[in-house]
């Protein structure tokens, strides 16, 4: 097996607080001994679970980071029984680039799982975590936002496990992050994904949709700070009880869930964010820009539920996603 050639510049097992990089050797043009330095911080106290938090696995994702900064800035040793391993932007190379994949190599982090050892520099970054990262953590947290062309109400989501004591506990950890909404989501497509790789190994993970448009707003920081403090709390690392508000659960158990345009042209949303939507309703039309007095394409929801994320920019594209219905179901249900 092919090391990884990720040097962390902090002891990850020391207590006490560390900031540092994970060191990532990158030659290229402009520094020819160059490397890819991603900010890393580890809060630990004596024995006790591992939380491994991470944020713009896409780069054009804020509210992770954003909780996640702040966490790193304020969490102290005495405050935590155990250790929680921060890696705030870890796609650090689109974080930098405010895109959602990688600029170096073009590889969307979320899709190459579990990654190469001996791949291209995002393939290098998922091989320590898959490694390395994953295998010391408990409890994973990967907060995701819907970036520049999605946005979504702010839910926690877990998927169905096939161990039913993880589910049970994944879907306590999504009780406690406690954001608006909670979801539990079947993927469009799982492979290749952070997700997988980290339940795969047995891992209680937890992600989220926090918003999108490729900012945050007040709001949803707010519900990324205290969900990852809540989360913290639930798994007994940070005393004290998870402050818990109103959710609404939901779920999307099918692939008519999901909704992809079958045109191009200009974006007219009829429904916004957390509207009701029945069968049939029409979700947004298209319109074709090239001409004038030309019938709109109407997208018509596959079934019913609540409107959960659409499509953001104000063009939309040949097989963009256009909107994810979700349908409201009773907590106990999930
Ligand atoms: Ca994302």
């Amino acid at each position: 097996m092919i090391a990884n050639p990720i040097t962390p510049t902090i002891d990850l097992d020391a207590d006490g607080v560390g900031h540092g990089h994970l060191r990532l050797p990158w030659s290229r043009d402009d520094s020819a001994w160059g490397h890819l330095m991603t900010p890393i911080a580890v809060v630990k106290n004596g024995d006790g679970p591992t939380a491994l938090l991470t944020g713009a696995n896409h780069g054009d994702e804020y509210e992770g980071p954003i909780a996640l900064y702040n966490l790193a800035r304020e969490l102290r040793p005495v405050d935590v029984q155990g250790r929680v391993i921060i890696v705030p932007a870890m796609n650090f190379a689109a974080f930098r680039a405010a895109t959602r994949t990688s600029p170096v190599d073009g590889l969307n982090l979320n899709r190459i799982f579990p990654g190469r050892a001996d791949g291209s520099v995002t393939e290098k970054i998922a091989d320590y975590f898959t490694r390395t990262l994953l295998p010391l953590a408990d409890i994973v947290l990967d907060l995701h936002s819907g970036g520049r062309t999605l946005d979504f109400l702010p839910f926690a989501a877990a998927h169905h496990r096939s161990d039913a004591a993880l589910e049970a506990a994944t879907l306590a950890a999504v009780t406690a992050f406690n954001a608006p909404y909670s979801v539990m989501l079947t993927e469009i497509d799982a492979v290749g994904m952070y997700d997988t790789t980290a339940e795969d190994q047995g891992k209680i993970f937890v992600s989220t949709e926090l918003g999108g448009g490729g900012s945050a707003t007040a709001a949803s920081v707010a519900i990324a700070r205290k969900g990852v403090l809540n989360v913290l709390k639930q798994s007994g690392i940070v005393a004290g009880e998870p402050e818990i508000g109103p959710s609404r659960f939901l779920e999307t158990s099918s692939p008519d869930c999901f909704t992809f345009a079958e045109e191009e042209g200009l974006f007219e949303p009829m429904l916004d964010l957390g509207d009701e939507v029945g069968q049939g309703d029409v979700l947004a039309r298209v319109y074709p820009i090239g001409h004038t007095g030309r019938v709109p394409w109407e997208v018509r929801a596959r079934r019913r539920g609540l409107l959960a994320g659409r499509h953001f920019p104000g063009l939309i594209g040949y097989g963009d996603c256009v909107a994810m219905i979700a349908e409201p179901v009773e907590a106990a249900s999930l």
